[in-house]
């Protein structure tokens, strides 16, 4: 594997953990230059800025996103230009023997995310030939499909939601660069909701509101990803609900996705709720096994990689609610075996899997409501009676909260578990710890200890 691959794909772990502005200020230009015989790697940055966020801030999502590629590695230094001298170098021991292979030095990394088109915010690489369909996944498809075929008239709006790393982004994108590729005459925007709100912020901030909403109410497809994030963002709901009329208004299209259904997305106005769900609703759940094989074994067919099968079944097996993650898997092995330059047998691949797998819980929701019970010491059966009594609401919170983080739980589910209670008396208590946890480090220990305690290792 060249100094280069090792970088892009250490920088396809690390973009999942900073934000997509941090990601293009600071890592642009960036390079690895060496990685020396004592696993010190010099990375090579454009100016001082960069480096001092880089060893400060990003340090150690950079350490240990390489060292998971390769784990021998012990230190990193961030030199500015490293790799013009590299280059450099390279280039006048090269010139000795060939004085026509010359390597330009603006010869530069090509990240995936500057091909982002800022026009749309598309970015190209999200398209429907890559993008797989199976049970999961294929009302959601052919409801894009629709959409495409009879743009701001078949399904409007059209709302996907299902679990982080299910395709989502994928898909949406994909949409729009279907329309784009179509007819580049109409006009396509990408948001997320995150970005949709902190523009409107800043706009507002600098007096120039009036441009912003000019610029969203002026679109033919206007996708808004991730749009729980308007929970509790009063400002945002209230101008997005008036972007989002105009645009309904006028027949054009607009596309959103959530991480929920909008009746779980709490803390959102009624009459945007309402709107949300006006058109038509579409969950994505998690590949059964058999399509996460074909997944695996499509990515492989698209980026070259030739693994064995048994491990390839061994990766589909590892993950399972989420296809990033198992992107993420693919990618270590391939990686390590080309580090490793030999073949890689299916027991190397487990145990790499094994050492990078997140915890998991082996236990079910009756268990987790017994060890709390257990904790707290109530007895079991009060976990289900309906009562307002603090010290049995409390732990029933948590019970409630632990349920849906730990083991995915819907809330409805929730709900009938506890005594057939409604679904939002599971989403507020959810919530409520969740805001605990932030705000209240005795609720964050308690939740740190049960999971130690209890939690299978
Ligand atoms: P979400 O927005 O739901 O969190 P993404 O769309 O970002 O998920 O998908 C995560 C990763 O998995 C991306 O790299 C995406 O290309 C890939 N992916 C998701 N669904 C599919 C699919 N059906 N076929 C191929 N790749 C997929
Ligand atoms: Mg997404």
């Amino acid at each position: 594997m060249s100094n280069e691959e090792l970088w892009q794909n250490a920088l396809s772990e690390i973009e999942l953990n900073v934000s997509r502005a941090s990601f293009a200020t600071w890592f642009k230009d960036t390079c690895l230059a060496d990685i020396n015989n004592e696993g010190i790697v010099t990375i090579s940055v454009p100016n001082g800025f960069a480096q001092e966020w880089l060893g400060n801030k990003y340090h150690k999502f950079i350490l240990k996103s390489l060292r998971t590629i390769v784990p021998e590695i012990r230190s990193i230094n961030y030199v500015i230009n490293a790799s013009l001298a590299k280059k450099q170098e390279v280039f006048e021991q090269k010139n000795k023997f060939k004085k026509d292979e010359a390597i330009s030095s603006e010869e530069q990394l090509d990240f995936k995310d500057f091909h982002v088109d800022p026009k749309t915010n598309l970015n190209p690489k999200y398209t429907f030939d890559n993008f797989i369909v199976g049970s999961f996944n294929d009302l959601a498809y052919t409801a894009a499909l629709a959409v495409i075929k009879n743009l701001g008239k078949a399904y409007n709006p059209l709302f996907i939601y299902g679990g982080s790393g299910l395709g989502k982004t994928h898909l949406l994108q994909a949409i729009g660069n279907s329309i784009k590729k179509e007819s580049s005459q109409k006009k396509v925007n990408y948001m997320t909701a995150e970005k949709f709100s902190n523009e409107l912020v800043s706009s507002i901030q600098a007096g120039s509101a009036h441009n912003f909403k000019e610029k969203y109410r002026d679109c033919d497809l206007l996708i808004v990803d991730d749009i729980q994030f308007f929970e509790k963002k009063i400002k945002t709901q209230e101008e997005f609900f008036h972007t989002f009329n105009t645009l309904y208004d006028a027949g054009k299209q607009v596309i959103f996705s959530s991480d929920r259904a909008p009746q779980s997305i709490i803390d959102i106005e009624e009459r945007l709720r309402s709107r949300l769900q006006v058109g038509v609703i579409i969950d994505i759940s998690a590949p059964d096994y058999e399509t996460r094989l074909a997944i695996i074994k499509a990515k492989c067919n698209e980026k070259k990689i030739a693994l064995d099968d048994k491990i390839l079944e061994i990766i589909a097996g590892s993950v399972q609610r989420n296809i990033r993650e198992l992107e993420g898997a693919l990618n270590l092995i391939h990686m390590q075996s080309l580090y490793k330059n030999k073949i890689m047998t299916p027991e190397e691949a487990k145990l790499i899997l094994s050492k990078n797998a997140r915890p998991k819980t082996t236990v079910n929701a009756s268990q987790i409501i017994k060890m709390i019970s257990e904790f707290y010491d109530i007895p079991e059966k009060n976990m289900y009676e309906k009562t307002r009594k603090h010290e049995i609401v409390h732990p029933r919170q948590i019970a409630m909260y632990l349920i849906r983080e730990d083991l995915s739980g819907s809330f409805p589910s929730i709900g009938q578990k506890f005594g057939g209670r409604d679904h939002t008396t599971a989403m507020h208590a959810y919530l409520k710890v969740k805001e605990g946890i932030k705000n209240n480090p005795k609720i964050e220990e308690e939740i740190k200890q049960i999971r130690e305690k209890y939690y299978p290792k």
